[in-house]
């Protein structure tokens, strides 16, 4: 099985400053996409130092071997340790105050995806045609399309759709929703912070990546170029992963 993958992450049309950042990391079969919130400086320090604290974790502890529930176990303490570096960034400064990021991590630990996240930066999985979401936001919104208040289609569009109900920094300890998925030969593995998802509808999301599902680069600037067609109101940061059955052997 090999993993082919790329990242982009782009301004948008409408803000000044990009609080988004990502990292891709195949030797280590980590990808992460962090949107910073509490104001642009802050913003941009929180999710460069979750993404920060992510890839020092895994280099220093190494890419985890076979056994799927300890990958989730280290994913869950990297995520934790990452939380615990901008809580103390935040201590002591009353301008970082409300500072913190979202994250969405996955480890692809041989035919297996572990998936962390935190907020509304998403994960979705594209197989046989079909786009799944792999995360559930934390955000107000969804809380209220889980209640059945709002269908999904007015939480696209509701104004209050950018208050994520939990984050990074905002505590001292932090509650990572983990998923494991199996992975598959074929599989499309797409992160995104919300500047792509309530810009561009699941729909067309599934029709770019299958158009594009051998080569990650061209799906990720097709996304892109679709988040600003549409408005670009918010940063946009993609990052593709696609399993394809030739090459040799590198899981
Ligand atoms: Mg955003």
């Amino acid at each position: 099985m090999r993993i082919d993958s790329f990242g982009i992450t782009d301004v948008g049309r409408r803000r000044a400053s990009n609080e988004d950042d990502f990292l891709v990391e195949p030797d280590f079969g980590l990808y992460a996409v962090a949107d910073g919130m509490g104001g642009h400086a802050a913003g941009e320090v929180a999710s460069r130092l979750a993404i920060e604290s992510l890839e020092t974790f895994f280099r220093k502890n190494g890419r985890p071997s076979g056994d799927p529930l300890l990958a989730a176990q280290r994913l869950k303490e990297a995520v934790a340790t990452a939380n615990r570096s901008i809580w103390e960034a935040i201590a002591g400064h009353d301008e970082r105050r409300g500072m913190g990021t979202t994250l969405a991590a996955v480890l692809q630990i041989g035919k297996q995806w572990v998936v962390g996240h935190v907020g509304d930066s998403r994960v979705y999985l594209l197989r046989d045609g079909r786009l799944a979401r792999l995360t559930s936001d934390h955000s107000w919104v969804n809380e209220q399309v889980r209640l059945g208040f709002l269908t999904d289609e007015a939480a696209q569009r509701h104004p209050m759709r950018n208050i994520v109900t939990r984050a990074l920094g905002s505590r001292e300890d932090v509650v990572v929703d983990i998923a494991l998925e199996p992975l598959r030969e074929g599989d499309v593995l797409l992160l995104c912070s919300d500047g792509l998802n309530t810009m561009v509808p699941d729909e067309t999301i599934r029709d770019i990546l299958s158009r594009h599902s051998i080569d990650p680069g061209s799906a990720c600037r097709a996304l892109v170029d679709e988040a600003n067609r549409r408005g670009g109101e918010d940063n946009i940061t993609v990052i593709v992963a696609a399993a394809s059955p030739n090459g040799n052997g590198r899981s």
